[in-house]
């Protein structure tokens, strides 16, 4: 089964897209930020990393491809003519990076930067273009040696010259489009489509009128070293007072196992029913009882510079328990994965509760 998902940061409008077949997967332009949502991903749908493609030197957001490698051991592709270090793999026009048997075909987009690349699948069903070609937009030539007349000849020579029903898929969108088409972009861009000639479109590109891009004094130098950053920053983003795990859905997850380990440790909070509480599951012994609805009014009973871990039947409660301390600025909270239910599966103690 083919998996592609396209994955969208707010803060700089970046799409990153997971593309995986046979359990093999690749992400084309994650967002530094945004690695420990992806990885979550990758978990449940239970596929291995092989590699991180960026389309270019980023100017608006950190890669996450050094975090991935770091965390998962993927290897971090981008452009030979990109200029950046730590690279596993340059690549150049015409290469191919294989996964799950499938391809993504590598063609050289200069313009935007002189190190922009699209990125082609097997089929030509789909391109990923990056900064190239947007929808009904293109990047910015006017930094990072990016150069019009380059990008018109791009889009035209690499990127028009694909199949009219070949997707694209752009590496940002500001007004929240997902998707277009060759034969779409073709007709309706107002930059490089129609008429328009390379002469339309450096005047065009030269009177943009844009601001100075904001985060790229930060961004560049990282991304010339694939987003790289010192062992303290990488860490900070990882909670440490447990062995925790995030989900796709956002909450952070503890093992029954885990928290058997730290349950001393911790402020355990059971947000079920009172009933529920001492019923056939029965509960775990550190465990105070605060139910989900009266969780608002009586946070206060709880310590917010200590742990906290939340407990009900499945997890799917608690889960919602996690997210209210969360909002309520409680910095270390914690689910217990697949709840009470899980705990007695793995034949962890109880308090009261049958067999
Ligand atoms: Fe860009």
């Amino acid at each position: 089964m083919f998996i592609f998902r396209q994955l969208f940061d707010p803060t700089s409008s970046t799409y990153t897209y997971l593309l995986a077949h046979q359990g093999e997967a690749v992400l084309i332009d994650p967002v530094f930020e945004q690695a420990g949502r992806d990885a979550a991903l990758l978990r449940e749908l239970g596929l291995a990393l092989l590699a991180t493609l960026d389309t270019h030197v980023h100017a608006d957001h950190v890669t996450g491809a050094w975090l991935h490698r770091q965390r998962l051991g993927s290897r971090i592709l981008l452009a030979a003519a990109s200029g950046a270090s730590g690279a596993d793999r340059l690549l150049a026009h015409g290469d191919e990076v294989a996964f799950g048997g499938r391809r993504l075909r590598v063609r050289a987009t200069p313009g935007h930067t002189q190190g922009c690349l699209s990125y082609v699948l097997d089929d030509d069903g789909a391109a990923f273009t990056g900064d190239a070609l947007l929808i009904r937009g293109c990047g910015r030539t006017d930094f990072q040696q990016g150069d019009a007349a380059s990008l018109f000849r791009s889009v035209h020579e690499q990127l028009f010259t694909l199949p009219g029903s070949c997707l694209l898929y752009p590496g940002h969108d500001y007004r929240g489009l997902t998707v277009s088409s060759v034969d779409e972009e073709r007709r309706f861009n107002p930059r490089l489509g129609g008429n328009a000639s390379v002469g339309d479109f450096t005047g065009y590109m030269h009177h943009l009128g844009l601001p100075h891009p904001k985060q790229i004094d930060r961004a560049v130098p990282a991304n010339l070293r694939c987003g790289r950053v010192d062992d303290a920053a990488a860490a900070a983003a990882t909670p440490t007072w447990a062995p925790l795990a995030l989900t796709f859905g956002g909450i952070w997850e503890i093992a029954p196992e885990a928290l058997a380990e730290v349950a001393a440790e911790v402020q355990l909070v059971d947000v079920r029913e009172a009933a529920e509480f001492n019923d056939a599951l029965g509960h775990i012994a550190q465990a105070r009882l605060l139910p989900l609805a009266e969780l608002g009014q009586r946070q206060r009973e709880l310590d917010p510079a200590r742990p906290v871990v939340t407990v009900c039947r499945s997890g799917a409660r608690s889960a919602q328990a996690c997210v209210l301390l969360g909002r309520a600025g409680f910095q270390r909270v914690a689910n217990l994965a697949g709840g009470m239910l899980r705990w007695r599966a793995q034949g962890l103690p109880v308090v009261g509760g049958g067999e």
